[in-house]
Formats: C-alpha cells, structure tokens, sequence
C-alpha cells in the first residue's frame, strides 16, 4: 500500500521532471509551461441501462499542444481520477517527445469497472463518452486521438473510431480519429502487441550498452536472466511471453490482482494467460505455487522486475526491499518519486515509463499515418502503387524537415516500405530502430554527463530539450 506521506502521481512526475530541469538552462517561464497541464474536460452523462439511468464521470486531459494532434491512451478503471489522467497526459507529452512520435500529449479515462457491463452495455456506454469528446474536438485525427490503454482494447476504438465516422460523415480522414483499430476497420499489424515488444526491444537495446549493465551489475545475455512480471494484461503478457519463448529469460514470477505464481525453474506464460482467460482467476493454475499476497513478490530476488499494472505499486512502503538489478516501467507511473530515490541509492537501474513503454505510441503513430495516407503499409500488388509508397515517403520527409524536432525517416523502415515489405515486417523495424535511437540519445547523457546520475533523469532531459525547441520555434 501506499503511504499517505507520498505525493500524487502527478505531483511525483512533477518532482521528477523537476529534478531533470534543475539540470537544464531553460528560458524563465518556459519551465512552468512545459510542466503544467493545459486543460483537463470533465464530463458526466448518463446511459439507460437494465432500466435506469445510469451516471458516469469521464476525462480527457490535453497536457501540452506544441504538437497536434494530441495522442494518448483512454483508460477504464475505477480508480480514473483527474491527477490520474493528468499525470499520464504529461508523460505522453515527454513520451511522444522521447521517441519522437510527432504529437503533444494527452490522456482519457472512464470511472469504470468495465467487468460489470456486458458487451453491448460497453458499446452503449464506449459511444456515449465519445459522442461528448468528438462534440468537443477532443476526439479528431487533426486535434486529439485516442488509443487503447488500461481497461480498453481494439473493440472500444472500433466503436469510437465508427461513432466518429456518423458525426464527421464527410471527413476523409476519420478514420485516423483513434488508433489502434482492429485491422480490417483502419488498424495496423503489429499494434495489438506493440507496447509488450517495445518493453522486449527496450531490454535488447539495454543489454547491448556494456555501461548500463555495469550500472545494473548486470552481465551477459537476456537469455535465463530470471524475470518477475506484474500485471499479465495486454502489455505484460506481450512482454513475458517474448522475453521468454524469444529471449530465453525465465519468467519465476507473475503477479495477478488476485495473488502471484512462484517458480524458480520458470513459468509458461501462454499457459497462465489462457488459465486466467478461461477461470478468471490466477487461483488453481496447476503445478506451483500461489502466494496470496501477490505484491510481496514484487521484493522477490531477481534480475529484472517488470511492473506492469498501475502506477504507485513501488512505493515508500516497499522500495528499500526491491531486490531487482533492473527494473523495466512496462506501466506508466509503476514507481513513486520517492520510491524511485531510494532505488537509485540502491544502486538499482531504471528504464523509465516514458521509454520503456513507448511501443504503443510508435506503432499508434505508424498507423495514423497509414491511415491519413490512404494507402497499404505492405506488399506492392500493382506497379503504380510504387509512385504512390515514393510519394508518401516525400511527404513524411517533408514533414519531418517542417516539424522542428528532429524526427525522421530511419533508412531501413524508407528501404523496407520502398521494396514494399509486408506491414508486419515494416511495423517491427520501425518499432526497433525508434526503441533504439531513443536508447541511445538517453545513454548518451546518462553515460556523457557527471551530474545526470540515471536514466529517467536522462530521458527527461532529451526529452524536456526537444519541446522546449519547438516552444521556442513556434513562439508560444
Ligand atoms: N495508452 C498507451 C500509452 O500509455 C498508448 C497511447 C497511444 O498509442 O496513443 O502510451
């Protein structure tokens, strides 16, 4: 549990890009407006549902417009509060940034326990919340777009993405109003898992920086690294299952809501993933050993701890018994400002949220440009397809040489898309080489500068540098 002496996740995130500006010479004034949430919209309507109305409250946070459209996930849990979805709208803003998806950051959520409603009261409800942003352009492929996070899925962007299409009915580009589509209605290979392989090729690029495994007193390969997963939702499970069937790490430990798998020896993830699919429940899978008090596992000793559920669960309550070489955020927020001070005295490395779960963005931005595009992300079928990929790879030239951070086109995601490579193929790439890149301009002020001591302190920098230029391109 945590503390009642820690602060908010907003105000933890706020302590920790504060920590990284004290390092920066940043123009006055300009700090406060990178920090602060631009606008939060609060909204309650009511749905009829088994013969009463029922009221619900929603959010959607825009944190900073330096670039539009604003991009971040819509989360549906009971917990969704406006900290909440504030603190997760900053950290898309310095996500995107990061990884240089050329988008401001934003966040929604729905005070829900989506497990209580069946499917076509969620529609009823999923229709409703997005009637109330689209009427308020804070769901439009220009403005603002959405993505699956905690508690939604494809599903929940296909009713938006169509509910969208039934108000805005000659807008060409509605379809690029959300991401993370199912694929046959505007989705793109590869994003269901995409934050689960992003977790996957931040580890590859960690494991092949010999200083940061020197840091982590980390030596070797992936391979039979022992791994403790929490939270075996869509990221978590993606995570562990590639770590383990692609990498050879062993997963010793999964940690549910409702208790925690233990084995040394390693566990089949495909196969607690379907035993929870099937009962509901960690509760009964067979052949080891449950621990009640699934967060106690948290402290188990390991190599590298994936926390992967919601924020906070590394806390001041736990963070001294953290036995974990390296922690990878797979969830945003999953250890506190103060929690994340002791670990660092520790001498436990972090790979932060705002990297390590940078996947889903990635591939959330590959397939808003498919769709604004109008075009196949694959295989060529017909020679004048060819000019039409040539004239798409100008345009996000173009693009990138207008938009004032930086980004561009990696030159195996253009030769792949060029050659007309299948879009599965074309996703990973692109995904590997932003994983990448990203790493290694975080390790290069990590390992470059005396007074930059870790990695999150080192992904705020490159981050906070990159919207304070195209601040100060644009004027304010
Ligand atoms: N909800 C995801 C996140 O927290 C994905 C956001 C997106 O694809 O826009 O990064």
């Amino acid at each position: 549990m945590q503390s009642s002496n820690e602060p908010s996740f907003r105000e933890s995130v706020d302590i920790m890009f504060n920590r990284a500006v004290a390092l920066m010479d940043l123009p006055p004034g300009l700090e406060e407006k990178i920090r602060v949430c631009n606008a939060t919209y609060t909204v309650r309507f009511g749905v009829r549902l088994r013969g009463k109305i029922q009221t619900f409250t929603g959010y959607r946070s825009v944190h900073s417009e330096h670039m539009e459209p604003v991009k971040g996930g819509i989360r549906y849990s009971l917990g969704v509060n406006q900290n909440e979805v504030e603190a997760l709208a900053a950290l898309m803003t310095y996500k995107c940034s990061l990884v240089e998806a050329p988008f401001g950051g934003s966040k929604g959520g729905l005070c829900i326990d989506p497990r209580e409603y069946d499917d076509h009261e969620l529609e009823l409800i999923t229709r409703r919340f997005a009637y109330e942003l689209i009427k308020r352009d804070m769901i439009n492929p220009a403005q603002n777009v959405p993505a699956p996070d905690m508690g939604t899925g494809e599903r929940e962007m296909a009713w938006i993405a169509d509910q969208y299409k039934r108000m805005n009915t000659t807008d060409i580009n509605g379809v690029a109003c959300v991401t993370g589509k199912p694929t046959n209605a505007g989705g793109i290979q590869g994003r269901t898992e995409a934050t689960g392989r992003g977790v996957q090729y931040a580890l590859h690029a960690f494991f092949r920086d010999p200083q940061g495994l020197e840091k982590a007193g980390l030596s070797g390969k992936l391979k039979d690294k022992r791994v403790v997963v929490q939270g075996l939702g869509n990221v978590g499970y993606h995570a562990a299952k590639f770590l383990s069937e692609e990498d050879g790490c062993k997963i010793t430990a999964i940690i549910e809501r409702d208790g925690a798998l233990h084995d040394e020896g390693g566990l089949d993830v495909q196969a607690v993933y379907d035993w929870i699919g099937k009962h509901g429940t960690i509760t009964g899978y067979p052949n080891s050993k449950l621990e009640k008090d699934g967060a106690k596992l948290l402290e188990l000793d390991c190599d590298i701890l994936i926390p992967a559920a919601l924020e906070g669960v590394i806390n001041l309550s736990n963070a001294d018994r953290i036995k974990a070489a390296l922690i990878i955020e797979a969830a945003n927020g999953p250890v506190t400002a103060g929690a994340d001070e002791i670990l660092r005295d520790k001498g436990c490395v972090i790979v932060p949220d705002m990297y390590a779960n940078a996947g889903g963005v990635t591939v959330s931005y590959f397939e808003w440009v498919k769709n604004l595009s109008h075009i196949r992300f694959g295989r060529m079928q017909r020679r004048q397809e060819e000019s039409r990929h040539q004239l798409v790879v100008d345009e996000l030239e173009r693009l990138s040489a207008d938009s004032g951070i930086g980004w561009q086109l990696s030159p195996d995601f253009k030769e792949k898309y060029l050659r007309g490579a299948g879009e599965l193929e074309l996703v990973r790439s692109g995904l590997d080489d932003t994983m990448s890149t990203a790493y290694q301009s975080m390790a290069d002020v990590w390992h470059g500068r005396d007074d930059v001591k870790d990695l999150r302190t080192a992904a705020y920098l490159v981050s906070i540098t990159k919207v304070a230029a195209s601040y100060r391109a644009k004027g304010l």
